[in-house]
């Protein structure tokens, strides 16, 4: 199985580029931050604790997401491989996803999307989400067709609020703090990627790199 593991600031492009990744090798596609929104909406234990965290634009506590990733893990079944968008984000996350990695004797390929933070400011402030199927939208690179409306479903669209001018200063100061670092973990294990171009542009490199690293040609 496969591990495409999707690394970057907030605003790079993970959600976006994962969402087409899922489409075109037809990978699962898991993002821990649409995860912890669905338990928030659902008020679940887990959702309860983990909102005030994602409120202030924080990490949510390592322990409170390993039996949430566990479980998902457990669940892949006859599947080729999946994308991890926003997990891990930090250094203790890296070591227990190396573990079940090993484990599973999954191959992972690690992608790091290197973004500017003008274009990630730029990106994350006009991000436009439906809260019905989580399509990502843009208000001026990739707007609806119809205004605040998702294309594919019809739901509304939302302003994510840790999109919200002072959560996304403070979740870039978590990242620096606490995701960066992974840069120098993963070291060697890196394909670096430059996201600061169109997402389509983006996609055709991390396609390439998949391509390169599996048989999937
Ligand atoms: P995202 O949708 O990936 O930007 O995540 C939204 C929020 O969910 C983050 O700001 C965190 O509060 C929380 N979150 C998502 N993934 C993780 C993770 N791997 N570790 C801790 N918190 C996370």
């Amino acid at each position: 199985m496969i591990c495409v593991i999707l690394l970057g600031p907030p605003g790079a492009g993970k959600g976006t580029q994962a969402k087409s990744l899922s489409e075109r090798f037809n990978f699962l596609h898991i993002s821990t931050g649409d995860l912890l929104r669905e338990n928030v909406k659902k008020n679940t234990p887990l959702g309860t604790k983990a909102k005030e965290f994602m409120e202030k634009g924080e990490l949510v506590p390592d322990e409170l997401l390993e039996n949430m990733i566990l479980e998902k893990f457990n669940s892949l079944k006859e599947i080729k491989g999946f994308i991890l968008d926003g997990y891990p984000r930090n250094i203790n996350q890296a070591e227990f996803l190396d573990r079940i990695l090993n484990e599973n004797n999954c191959k992972e390929i690690i992608i790091y999307l290197q973004s500017s933070e003008k274009v990630i400011v730029e990106r994350l402030s006009g991000r436009r989400i439906c809260s019905n199927c989580q399509t990502i939208y843009h208000l001026k690179n990739m707007p609806p067709k119809r205004d605040l409306i998702c294309d594919l479903c019809g739901g509304t669209l939302y302003q994510r609020p840790d999109d919200q001018e002072e959560t996304v200063k403070k979740r870039l100061y978590v990242y620096l703090q606490e995701t960066s670092p992974l840069i120098k973990y993963y070291q060697n294990r890196l394909n670096y990627i430059f996201a600061d171009d169109e997402a389509d542009i983006v996609f055709g490199k991390i396609v390439e790199v998949i391509e390169n690293e599996s048989n999937l040609k």
